[in-house]
C-alpha cells in the first residue's frame, strides 16, 4: 500500500518504511504538496490526527502521521506532547538534543532510583479517506539514566535507561531499538491493520 508520510525528516521516512515492511512512504515534497502543521495539541493523539487528516485534505491520499512524547513521572508526566520544545520557556529558543539532555538532567538532580521512572509514547494515526480513520499509540518504559550513554539513535535516547537491557536506548543497534521501541510497537499495530486489508479482511 503507499501511504504520504506526514514528515519533512528523512530519517524519519526511512526508519517507518522498515517498520511498515512492504510498504511503501512517500514524502509530501514528492507529491509537491507544500506540508506543515503547528502541534498545538493537548495529546500526542491530537497531534498524530491533525497531521494525518490535514496531509489528507491536501493530496486525497491514504495519509500517515505520528507524534512521540516523554512522559517522566517525577516531573507530573513532562515534557510529554512538549517533549521536542522541552526547555524552550526557559532559555527563550529551541534547543538542541544535547541541550535539552542536559537540562533534563539538571530538573532531575536529586531524584533517585524508582523514581526516575519514565516512558517514551508514540501515536500514529492512519486516515485512508474522511470516514476511515485509525490511531494507535504505543509505549516504551524504561527511566531517565543519571548520565547520557551511548552514540546510536537520536533525541533523547542517550538519557533513556532500559532496566531491562541494562544500556541506553542510544547503546542499542538501530535493529534492536526498532524491536522494542514505542514507534516500532505502534507501527506494529498499524502494520497488522493495512496488511488485513490487503488480505480483504
Ligand atoms: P517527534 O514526534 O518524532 O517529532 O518527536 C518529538 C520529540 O521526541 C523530539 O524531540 C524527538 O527528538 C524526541 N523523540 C522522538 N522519538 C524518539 C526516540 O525514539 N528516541 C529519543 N527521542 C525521541
Amino acid at each position: 500500500m503507499e501511504l504520504v508520510f506526514a514528515t519533512q525528516n528523512l530519517h524519519k521516512k526511512d526508519e517507518m518504511e522498515a517498520l511498515l515492511k512492504g510498504h511503501t512512504l512517500i514524502m509530501p515534497r514528492q507529491l509537491s504538496v507544500d506540508y506543515s502543521f503547528d502541534e498545538t495539541g493537548s495529546t500526542l493523539i491530537e497531534n498524530a490526527l491533525g497531521k494525518a487528516m490535514h496531509l489528507y485534505r491536501l493530496c486525497k491520499r491514504p495519509t500517515i502521521a505520528d507524534d512521540t512524547g516523554l512522559f517522566i513521572d517525577a516531573l507530573g508526566g513532562n515534557p510529554g506532547v512538549r517533549t521536542a520544545r522541552y526547555g524552550e520557556d526557559h532559555f527563550g529558543r529551541l534547543l538542541e538534543s544535547h541541550e535539552r539532555n542536559e537540562y533534563l538532567l539538571e530538573n532531575m538532580k536529586g531524584i533517585t532510583g524508582s523514581a526516575r521512572s519514565a516512558r517514551f509514547a508514540c501515536a500514529l494515526a492512519l486516515v485512508l479517506d474522511t470516514q476511515r480513520i485509525f490511531v494507535f499509540q504505543e509505549t516504551l518504559e524504561g527511566m531517565i539514566a543519571s548520565e547520557p550513554d551511548g552514540r546510536e539513535g537520536f533525541g533523547y535516547d542517550p538519557v533513556f535507561y532500559l532496566p531491562s537491557q541494562g544500556r541506553t536506548l542510544a547503546q542499542l543497534s538501530s535493529e534492536e531499538k526498532n524491536s522494542i521501541s514505542h514507534r516500532a510497537r505502534s507501527a506494529k499495530a498499524l502494520l497488522a491493520l493495512i496488511d488485513s486489508f490487503e488480505k480483504g479482511d
